[in-house]
């Protein structure tokens, strides 16, 4: 693996930043983690594509990142190349209730895009940090609705193979899982909204917006829920009976506003954060004699 010459190879090419030893707590809205070897921002498919080969040709290995906010880092860093979606990748445009959009665009930007547009299907959306290619890999949403059942085709970059092209109904959308292949990379999809009236579409996104407002701690780093709900329950609910709330390890701490939520309450670690995590699934474990899988994802050692 040949980090040096794959950064110098890439900086060289790409109109984009290419910067080693990158602080990945600058990137994710935990503000924990250690350094990537490389990040990278592609602005073109043709500059991803470049960037992918270099990597594969000099083994380093690669990962994408949209907002950071699914993610915990690991304070040692990744021995890899972080790879984020530039300019080319924050367009959209909609044509009656059709959305196309980049990967890289906000989904704040495509909800309020649509509510201005008299468009309703994203009102579920509302306060859910993060890119466009970040949702459907995660396939965000609530526990009834998740961006996965907008989708009428997904575009995907898969290195060795080029472009793919896949459809909605064709996707494994599973509950925060999309089923899409690991080693592609989300470009673009076209989702399908209908007609609304504007006045109710306001309606439910204030709602949404002001329960997560009551029952989130928005105002400290977090990564949204870091449990998947087991199947009929709620993660909240079982870590809260277990008499959780506010339980810490360093700088990590169980919510007091929402026991799904691991916040950092300042200079937490990434080994704080799986401390906790492994301190809740005991409990609960032994409680319930459930295991809770996390809906956080991992990068690093
Ligand atoms: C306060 C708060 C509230 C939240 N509320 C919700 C909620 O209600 N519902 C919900 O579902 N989530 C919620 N989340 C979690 C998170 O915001 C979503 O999962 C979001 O969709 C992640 O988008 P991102 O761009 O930040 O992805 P990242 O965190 O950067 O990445 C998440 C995963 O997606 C992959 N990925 C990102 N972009 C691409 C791409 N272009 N191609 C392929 N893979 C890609 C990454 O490799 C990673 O594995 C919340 C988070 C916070 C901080």
């Amino acid at each position: 693996m040949s980090v040096v010459r794959a950064h110098e190879r890439l900086s060289r090419r790409l109109d984009g930043p290419v910067r080693l030893s990158e602080s990945m707590a600058r990137h994710t809205t935990y503000r924990i983690g250690g350094p990537a070897a490389i990040y990278a921002v592609c602005d073109t498919v043709s500059d991803l594509a470049y960037a992918l080969e270099v990597l594969a040709e000099e083994e380093v290995p690669w990962t994408v990142l949209g907002k950071g906010s699914n993610v915990l880092v690991a304070d040692q860093g990744y021995e890899g190349a972080v790879i984020v979606l530039g300019k080319e990748f924050k367009r959209h445009r909609t044509e009656g209730g059709q959305v196309r959009s980049g990967a890289g665009v906000t989904l704040a930007a495509l909800v309020q895009d649509a509510y201005s547009r008299g468009l309703s299907g994203l009102e579920f959306a509302v306060g859910i940090p993060g890119t466009v290619g970040g949702a459907l890999a995660m396939n965000a949403g609530s526990r009834e609705q998740w961006i996965g059942d907008r989708v009428e085709s997904v575009t995907l970059y898969v290195p060795g193979s080029g472009l793919a092209v896949v459809r909605g109904p064709e996707i494994a959308w599973g509950y925060r899982t999309s089923g899409l292949p690991d080693r592609g990379v989300i470009i673009e999809c076209s989702l399908a909204l209908e007609e609304g009236e504007r006045e109710r579409i306001r309606r439910t996104m204030d709602a949404r917006f002001l329960s997560r407002k009551a029952s989130q701690p928005i105002g400290m780093p977090n990564a949204g829920s870091v449990f998947v709900n087991p199947d009929g329950d709620s993660a909240g609910r079982l870590i809260e009976s277990c008499g959780l709330k506010g339980e810490r390890v360093g700088g990590a701490q169980v919510s007091e506003l929402h026991a799904n939520f691991i916040i950092n309450t300042g200079g937490a670690t990434a080994a704080d954060v799986i401390e906790l995590i492994e301190l809740v699934r005991k409990a609960v474990s032994e409680r319930y004699g459930i295991g809770l899988e996390t809906e956080l994802r991992f990068l690093g050692a």
